[in-house]
């Protein structure tokens, strides 16, 4: 393995242009800060992290809505454990004890066992969990569970990289695209970048491996400046994407415009409730005061996001910000780019 890892790097190696290449996905981050790989390619090859952690690009007035909801006597906040210490503008969750589950199921199982409580679940994910959430809505209807609420605060990647790909100040020269999104989605998404931006695109999985191959996709489609969209991830992924999750959360969902950490509003970008879902919207059934939106004083995790600062960019970094003491979403959650860099070191030419 270690042969051909190496065999890998040295054909990188031989693309001697100057590019900066984005990986979409949280997994991906922590992979290429667990394996080094940003230490394995040559500095001509810069590799920045995008807005692929769901909890990271949840906008600071989501977290304060879902504290403030949970003020509500009758309301029990439902929802993954990374979100519980995500700072909002004047607590974290986790000061109002919310309950964790592991999957949404959990939350409607809960609704049926506590009919005079509402249990909302944070709907917080891109298109790998917002499937999921749909199935447990179109469950709870057929039940006739009228306990159980969502606040659909999902987000799609085709749109967010459609702003990254127009953005002159990223300046992405190609996308490592998610493995896990676009075993949902497919790779057909993504097709605009190519046609329309002439950026290429490499769908891959998550050993140091794949990652190395989606670099060396992407090094050679600009060498030969010949864009598409790859996939190297085949034994999971499929041009179509998967056609029963797709319909299920189009059943439950439409696109809707979103707010994201860092960015603002893309358009689409987001989900809300179709017509006949809209009482599970908790967000229509519960109306709270939320304070004004405050980004955590110092942190520059919307940038981070954008791969337009590094996490030792930040003063904070390593020294008031840490995954024990966390002032952004960046280093809360498991899949944020500054928790990569403390639990796994800078890489070596992370630059200013
Ligand atoms: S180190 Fe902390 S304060 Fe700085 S950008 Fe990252 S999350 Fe924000």
């Amino acid at each position: 393995m270690r042969h051909i890892a190496q065999e890998i790097i040295r054909a990188i190696s031989r693309f001697n242009a100057d590019v900066n290449l984005m990986e979409v996905c949280g997994t991906h981050t922590m992979a290429i800060a667990r394996s080094g790989i940003r230490g394995m390619v040559p500095e001509n090859v810069k590799l920045l992290s995008g807005p692929g952690c769901p909890v990271c690009v949840t906008p600071q007035e989501t977290i304060d809505y879902v504290i403030a909801l949970a003020q509500h006597e009758d309301v029990v906040i439902t929802t993954f454990g990374d979100m519980v210490r995500v700072p909002g503008t004047e607590s974290t969750l986790e000061q109002v004890a919310p309950k964790i589950v592991y999957s949404p199921l959990d939350a409607l199982t809960a609704a049926q066992e506590s009919p005079d409580k509402n249990i909302v679940f944070v709907g917080v994910g891109f298109e790998t969990t917002s499937p999921t959430v749909a199935a447990t809505v179109v469950l709870a209807q057929e039940r006739g569970v009228s306990n159980f609420f969502v606040v659909p605060a999902f987000k799609l990647i085709p749109p967010a990289l459609d702003f990254i790909a127009r953005s002159p100040k990223i300046n992405v020269h190609g996308f490592l695209l998610p493995g896990h999104v676009s075993t949902i989605i497919g790779s057909e998404p993504y097709k605009f970048l190519a046609q329309q931006y002439k950026l290429p695109g490499c769908v891959t999985g998550f050993e140091p491996i794949d990652i190395l191959q989606g670099i060396l996709s992407l090094v050679r489609q600009i060498a030969q400046n010949t864009p598409s969209i790859d996939i190297e991830y085949r034994k999971v992924v499929k041009p179509e994407g998967n056609k029963k999750a797709l319909e299920i959360l189009y059943d439950v969902f439409h696109a809707a415009d979103a707010r994201w950490r860092g960015i603002g509003m893309i358009k689409k970008s987001g989900l809300a409730f179709n017509k006949v879902f809209k009482q599970f919207d908790a967000t229509k059934r519960f109306s709270v005061d939320v304070p004004e939106p405050v980004e955590p004083k110092g942190c520059i995790c919307g940038k981070v996001l954008l791969g337009l600062n590094s996490p030792v960019d930040c003063k904070l970094f390593g020294t008031q910000c840490t995954p024990l003491t966390p002032v952004g979403p960046c280093m809360v959650s498991s899949e944020g780019s500054c928790a990569a860099y403390y639990k796994y070191g800078a890489p070596p030419h992370t630059t200013k």
